[in-house]
């Protein structure tokens, strides 16, 4: 590697949803920091765009993440003061899924089981709903005769575009040096500390972050590309009638619907935040084929879209019309196991990777911003994150 021009406490390479939470924890602290993105985030290349996420506090995927969860709400809280801007709105949350049986999502054999266990022991406020009571308060869903719901109160959504601007540039505010429209190439570990090549120049530091979501395999050694695994989504925003005023955030929830024994998955969605004419956004989960971010295709067929019309939005939603007004594509890197990895690089001493994706990580962001700037500059957390150790993960077969 050439000169070694710039040095930091901390470099923080990727700038989404981890890496902007992480710089600013980091800056915010006294650190000093480096951050890098080869765009300009908030952007739509990687996995943090599309308006909104589903916040939750009782978390299906495993009660190690809820206190992840109900810290980022003590974050989101914070920022949205010091900045002014609004981040998160609480909607309440319903989770729909089969009453006889066990609901999957995000790899979790028990999604509504592992979701009620959760709320219980953290007391997170919720009430059971039997289909009369989902369909007196949401006439918007079409149920089936079998189906429960679990209504969480505070469950909302946040507007990860904004939660990325605003974390940037409270980190400016405190000294962090960002750099956009730079992409790291390589990095070194040395002796002490890392070495970085990017396609500008070289810089050194104590520790390096690197929360590359998707491109996180161009970085993490032959041995653990397996481990993680990236597949396209398409999210859809389509027309609703002229009662669209019974989709609006006041009256329509988040919610997640497993169809269970019906098959076919699932879909989750959100109100209509952009009036009428932004549409209902609505998704259904995909793992049928593999991407690499670089060659995803990043157009949506009308075939595509008229099937996930047809299989999962007309069957299941009163008053959504056929037409889309938007679409997006959007990255998830899944482990096996759908798990996180927050951990330091078992090759690398001086390298944290963060890769809390599998599509649900963005509630968890801030906090995990937190966690990874007291990992990077203190060798340990507030927060347990040993679930989401490497090893963890790399048990599971890849
Ligand atoms: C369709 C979809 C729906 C989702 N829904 C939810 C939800 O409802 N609730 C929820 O909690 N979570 C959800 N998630 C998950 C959540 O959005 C992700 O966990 C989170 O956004 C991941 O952020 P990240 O920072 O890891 O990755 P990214 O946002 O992709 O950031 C990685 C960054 O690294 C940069 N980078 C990569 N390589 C280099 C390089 N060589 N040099 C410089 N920069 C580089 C990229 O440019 C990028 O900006 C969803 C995800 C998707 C895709």
């Amino acid at each position: 590697m050439g000169q070694v021009d710039n040095f930091a406490d901390v470099l923080v390479l990727g700038l989404g949803a981890m890496g902007s939470a992480a710089t600013y924890q980091l800056a915010r602290q006294g650190a000093s920091v480096i951050a890098i993105d080869q765009f300009s985030p908030p952007h739509k290349m990687g996995s943090t765009h599309g308006d909104t996420r589903i916040t939750r506090q009782a978390i299906g995927e495993g009660e190690v993440y809820t206190p992840l969860a109900l810290r980022s709400y003590k974050l989101w809280d914070e920022i949205e003061k010091e900045t002014g801007t609004d981040l998160l709105t609480m909607t309440g949350g319903l989770i729909i899924a089969d009453a006889s049986g066990v609901s999957t999502a995000h790899g979790n054999a028990d999604f509504m089981g592992n979701t009620l266990r959760s709320a219980e022991k953290y007391g997170i406020g919720h009430e059971r709903l039997d289909v009369r009571g989902i369909q007196t308060r949401y006439p918007q869903f079409k149920l089936r005769g079998h189906e429960m719901g679990y209504l969480e109160y505070k469950a909302g959504f946040l507007r990860p575009e904004r939660c990325v601007e605003a974390q940037l540039d409270l980190a400016k505010r405190h000294g962090a040096k960002i750099y956009t429209g730079e992409k790291v190439l390589e990095f070194v570990q040395e002796r002490d500390g890392v070495s970085v090549k990017t396609d500008r120049c070289d810089y050194k530091c104590k520790k390096l972050i690197i929360s590359a979501g998707p491109w996180v395999s161009d970085f993490i050694g032959e041995r653990y590309k397996g481990l993680f695994k990236v597949y396209r989504q398409v999210l859809y925003w389509f027309d609703v009638e002229d009662s669209y005023e019974s989709f609006v955030a006041e009256k329509f929830p988040v919610f997640i619907w497993d169809f269970g024994t019906e098959g076919g998955g699932g879909i989750y969605g959100f109100p209509a935040i952009d009036g009428r004419q932004g549409g209902l956004k609505v998704a259904h989960e995909d793992y049928l084929e593999t991407t690499a971010p670089d060659q995803t295709r990043r157009d949506v067929s009308p075939a595509e879209t008229d099937e996930m019309f047809e299989r999962f939005v007309e069957p299941r939603l009163v008053g959504v019309k056929r037409e889309c007004v938007k679409v997006v594509i959007c990255l998830y890197t899944v482990t096996p196991d759908s798990g996180f990895v927050i951990d330091t690089h078992p090759d690398y001493k001086d390298v944290i990777i963060a890769s809390p994706c599998s599509g649900h990580g963005f509630k968890h962001s801030a906090a995990i911003g937190e966690a990874l700037a007291q990992l990077a500059t203190r060798g340990n957390t507030d927060i347990d994150i040993s679930a989401f150790a490497f090893g963890v993960r790399d048990r599971r077969e890849i």
